[in-house]
């Protein structure tokens, strides 16, 4: 099999959420991201320490094959670069916002104002896409500042929970795009390399289902078996096994995080109990 270079963020956000996915993926890594680069013992892997900014060029001209890093740096960088599958973390979104005394007026509200920003291409973008006339003031860091300065009348950058905007008496009026972090690739790799990635993303997709999947015991009376059962999604129907006591079986079966707590408050009033929930170490799909 074809050695991979994978480029993750060396320190920040996503550095250890990225550690652990390689981890989780069977993937070991012995000394961290002390150095900028490290070889795997166990899988035919090299890993590169990089700011994320510069991660979509290095996979552009193939210095790496694969990077990891937020959605978002890859819209901005605009490189060329083969999306390859969501990672369910470092979710953010990234918004429009103003100082909370101005009255938000809707999406003209931008038409003539200066708007500041680390990501000044997917703004450009939203502003053509919306045929705003707005003016744009790229600056680099501490973007929230700008408008108590006096640079900018908005600004759009990164959220999560809100909380630096109203530090800097902002509130967030529009978002504009949702990011998580996401795997991408080289867009001319070579079929050796392609091999390898397709295993690697096998692993990826079982750690991520896994994570985002519990598995599910219970005991539920028998008159009321085919009620709990049509209520439980499983990977192909729940598994049932009968009890000591003739009246119960025991149902087995897996369920989503998101629909979670619906599904567990409909088996509870089917008669459902003893439920017990699990995490799941890995998923074969
Ligand atoms: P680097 O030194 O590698 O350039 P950075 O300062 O640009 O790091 P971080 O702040 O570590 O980047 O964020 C990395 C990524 O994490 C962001 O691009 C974004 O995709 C994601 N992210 C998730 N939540 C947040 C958040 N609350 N604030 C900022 N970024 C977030
Ligand atoms: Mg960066």
């Amino acid at each position: 099999m074809n050695k991979l270079i994978i480029a993750i963020q060396k320190k920040g956000r996503l550095s250890e959420k990225s550690m652990d996915l390689l981890r989780s993926a069977g993937i070991s890594i012995s000394n961290g991201s002390s150095k900028l680069k490290a070889v795997a013992s166990n899988y035919p892997i090299e890993v590169l320490f990089l700011r994320d900014d510069d991660i979509p060029q290095y996979v552009e001209n193939g210095v790496a094959d694969l990077g990891i890093l937020g959605q978002n740096e890859v819209l901005e960088k605009q490189k060329d670069v083969q999306h390859v599958l969501k990672l369910g973390f470092g979710k953010c979104r990234m918004s429009m916002a103003i100082p909370k005394n101005v009255t938000y007026t809707g999406e003209d509200h931008f038409e003539n104002k200066t708007v500041a920003t680390s990501y000044p291409n997917i703004l450009k973008n939203y502003f053509q896409e919306n045929k705003i006339n707005g003016k744009i003031e790229e600056i680099s860091g501490s973007v929230e500042i700008a408008p108590s300065i006096g640079l900018a009348d908005a600004v759009f950058d990164i959220v999560s929970t809100g909380s630096t905007l109203t530090l800097n008496g902002l509130k967030e009026v529009r978002t504009i795009l949702k990011s998580e972090a996401v795997l991408i690739s080289n867009a001319n790799l070579s079929i050796g390399k392609k091999e390898a990635l397709d295993k690697l993303v096998f692993r990826f997709k079982s750690v991520i289902s896994a994570k985002e999947n519990k598995y599910i015991l219970l005991n539920a009376p028998n008159d009321r078996l085919e009620e709990i059962i049509s209520t439980l999604p499983g990977m192909r129907s729940p598994s049932v096994l009968p009890l000591a006591d003739s009246n119960w079986s025991s149902v087995h079966s897996v369920i989503h995080e998101g629909q979670f707590w619906e599904i567990i408050d409909e088996l509870r009033s089917k008669g459902a109990e003893g439920i017990l929930v699990l995490p799941i170490e890995k998923m074969i799909l």
